[in-house]
């Protein structure tokens, strides 16, 4: 058996590679680095993909959500909930702008926020807080419930930012992630569904008052003019380069999602016996960013999957309301079990879409043989 890797981004380039140096070789040819045609061309055909009217390309995901908040005017003095169970730039993002997080705990089923405890959060707070939004994360590819939070947003008048950095690509209801909700930030990290080689990102709206003061932002809130400064913004453009790039791999991008999709549905399949696998809440498809299982005995697999050599992360280790950063934000009068629980019991598996079918039994074969010693 050859090494598998967790992810392929080899394979992956051998695909693209001819389309991949005829896009570079114009981008060196034309030498238009910042704000190239690339970058218009590219936010066409994200807007066509998604149905979302506006795309606004940026430096990172990070930068998509940092902006978002700006863009809603959200800073000192007021407060944003997220998840605790995410990745730390969405606490971050809202701690960069002078706002506060409000940690609140996940599905177990979903690894998507708790609306229940979203609601009870907002009633508690009867206006005690100045909560101006919500960041709902779509963890691990699967996009979160925006319908219920759409309603819940109207009742308590709040935003809703999605952070779809691990989902762009997944849908509900034939509806893609971009057109989901009000604003979506995504990341072009290279190991994001779609991802370019650097950092990269990019948020989406219908909206065109939001869209102005997004393309504005990302350019240190210029105005009519490029020295007519409107606002306090970033400089947080998406390279030429990484436009061109992200063109090709949009190429296979669909192709891919198919490959991960199957890969994922025949482990589900092979496994959900043995562990607790993730399932699809009905008509929303995942982008599989990740592949996540529940495993109580988490080290005793891990220590099993290194000897065979398998591949896996742990995504993540330690939750927002315990990281020494953010620590000091966490309300105790929020309970955050499951949060906590999931850092200590998840594991993500290879899914990408350029596993060999020898590769896939193989992972299928250990998983349950380890489950002898689980
Ligand atoms: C990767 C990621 C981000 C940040 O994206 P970058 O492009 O790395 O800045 C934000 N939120 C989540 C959930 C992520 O997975």
């Amino acid at each position: 058996m050859q090494k598998i890797n967790f992810l392929d981004l080899e394979l992956q380039q051998n695909k693209i590679k001819s389309i991949l140096d005829t896009n570079l070789k114009k981008v060196l040819n034309h030498s238009n680095y910042i704000m190239g045609p690339e970058v218009k061309q590219l936010e066409k055909a994200l807007e066509v993909y998604t149905g979302a009217k506006y795309c606004i390309t940026c430096a990172s995901g990070t930068d998509a959500l940092i902006l978002s908040l700006l863009a809603y005017g959200i800073g000192k003095g007021h407060f944003v909930i997220c998840p605790s169970f995410t990745f730390p730039a969405t606490a971050e993002a809202i701690l960069i702008t002078g706002a506060t997080p409000i940690f609140i705990d996940v599905g177990k089923k979903t690894f998507n926020l708790c609306y229940r405890q979203l609601e009870k959060t907002l009633e508690n707070n009867k206006n005690k807080l100045d909560i101006k939004a919500v960041i709902a994360v779509d963890l691990f590819g699967l996009p979160a419930n925006y319908n219920k939070l759409k309603a819940i947003s109207k009742k308590y008048n709040i935003k809703i930012i999605a952070d779809a950095a691990q989902s762009f690509g997944a849908s509900v209801n034939e509806k893609k992630v971009g057109n989901l909700a009000s604003l979506t930030c995504t990341s072009f990290f290279p190991a994001k569904p779609l991802g370019c080689y650097g950092d990269g990102g990019a948020i989406f709206t219908n909206n065109k008052i939001l869209k102005d003061k997004l393309v504005s932002l990302r350019a240190h809130g210029k105005s009519t003019s490029k020295y007519k400064i409107s606002k306090i913004g970033l400089n947080s453009r998406l390279d030429t380069i990484q436009a061109a790039i992200l063109l090709a791999k949009m190429k296979i991008f669909d192709w891919e999602l198919v490959q991960r999709d199957r890969n994922a549905k025949l482990f589900n399949f092979e496994l959900e016996k043995l562990y607790k696998v993730p399932k699809l809440p009905k008509g929303t498809s995942s982008a599989w960013a990740q592949y996540t299982i529940i495993v109580e005995k988490r080290n005793k697999l891990m220590n099993y999957l290194k000897g065979k050599k398998i591949p896996f992360m742990v995504y993540y280790p330690v939750p927002m309301h315990r990281q020494p950063a953010y620590k000091a934000y966490a309300d105790k009068n929020i309970e955050l079990k499951r949060s906590k629980e999931l850092s200590r019991t998840v594991i993500s598996l290879p899914v990408h879409a350029y596993l060999k079918e020898t590769e896939k039994e193989y992972i299928l074969y250990h998983l349950k043989r380890a489950k002898n010693i689980l």
